[in-house]
C-alpha cells in the first residue's frame, strides 16, 4: 500500500515514520509512506499557500490550487483523498481496517484556520477527526492515521505483537497485562495467568475486558 501525506510541516512526521512499526513495514516495502510539501506545489515568488477569508475574520485559509495540482499529480483512479480535520468523522478501529485494504491514501493536512471549501467539495473523498481537540495542524493527525492503518497491514506486525487481541477488535477494550516479576512491593500477578488452564485464563480475560470497558467506555457496550 501506499500513503502520501501532504502537509505543510513535513518534518513533523520524518521522525515517526522511521521508528518501529512504521519502520518496520517501509523496510519490508508492505507500506510505501511519503510526506511531500504542499508549498512544492505553490506558485509565484513567493509560494503562498495561504490568503485571508472571505467574508472577513480572523486568521489564514489554505488556497485551493496547490492542494489541487499537489492531489492531481498524486492520484490514481485507485486513491482515496483523506482530509485531516477536526470537523469530520471521528476516526475509529473500523475505518483503520478499512483503508488497510485500499492500495493508496492521499492523507491532506490542514493549518492555520483549515483549508478552502472547494477543496472538500471537489476533491476530497472523507473528513477525519482523531478527536475532539484542536491540534495546531493535520500533520500529527495524518500520523497517527497512517500508525493505526499500517500496523493492520498482513505481515506488519510480528508474532510477538499481533493486533488481534487489541482494543476495539472485538467490541471491547484489551484485557490487563502482566509479566515478570509475580510479586512486584506485595502486588501478585492474578493466580490464574500462573495456572496454564488456558481454558480459565481466557475466561478471565474476557471479564476483565468486560469490566474495564465498562468502566472506561461504557458507550462501547451500548446495544451488546
Ligand atoms: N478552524 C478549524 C476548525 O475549527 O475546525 C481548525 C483548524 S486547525 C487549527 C488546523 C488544522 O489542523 C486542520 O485543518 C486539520 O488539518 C488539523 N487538525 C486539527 N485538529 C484536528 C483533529 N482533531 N483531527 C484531525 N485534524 C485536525
Amino acid at each position: 500500500m501506499q500513503i502520501d501525506i501532504l502537509t505543510l510541516f513535513p518534518k513533523i512526521c520524518e521522525g515517526a515514520l522511521a521508528e518501529s512499526i512504521m519502520k518496520r513495514a517501509r523496510e519490508k516495502r508492505l507500506a510505501e509512506v511519503r510526506v511531500h510539501n504542499i508549498r512544492d506545489w505553490a506558485t509565484g515568488k513567493h509560494l503562498v499557500a495561504d490568503d485571508t477569508p472571505y467574508g472577513g475574520g480572523q486568521g489564514m485559509v489554505m488556497k485551493c490550487e496547490p492542494i489541487f495540482a499537489a492531489v492531481e499529480a498524486l492520484r490514481t483512479p485507485e486513491s482515496k483523498v483523506i482530509l485531516m480535520t477536526p470537523a469530520g468523522r471521528r476516526f475509529q478501529q473500523c475505518d483503520a481496517a478499512r483503508f488497510a485494504l485500499d492500495s493508496h491514501l492521499i492523507l491532506l493536512c490542514g493549518h492555520y484556520e483549515g483549508i478552502d471549501q472547494r477543496v472538500i467539495d471537489h476533491l476530497v473523498d472523507e473528513e477525519l477527526s482523531i478527536g475532539d481537540y484542536v491540534l495546531t495542524n493535520g500533520a500529527i493527525a495524518a500520523l497517527v492515521v497512517t500508525d493505526a492503518v499500517v500496523r493492520l497491514i498482513p505481515g506488519v506486525l510480528g508474532d510477538e505483537q499481533s493486533a488481534a487481541d487489541d482494543s476495539f477488535s472485538d467490541g471491547l477494550l484489551e484485557y490487563p497485562h502482566y509479566t515478570r516479576p509475580v510479586e512486584f512491593r506485595g502486588w501478585r500477578v492474578p493466580d490464574v495467568l500462573l495456572s496454564g488452564h488456558h481454558g480459565e485464563i481466557a475466561k478471565w480475560r474476557r471479564q476483565k475486558a468486560l469490566k474495564k470497558t465498562e468502566k472506561n467506555r461504557p458507550d462501547l457496550l451500548d446495544g451488546k
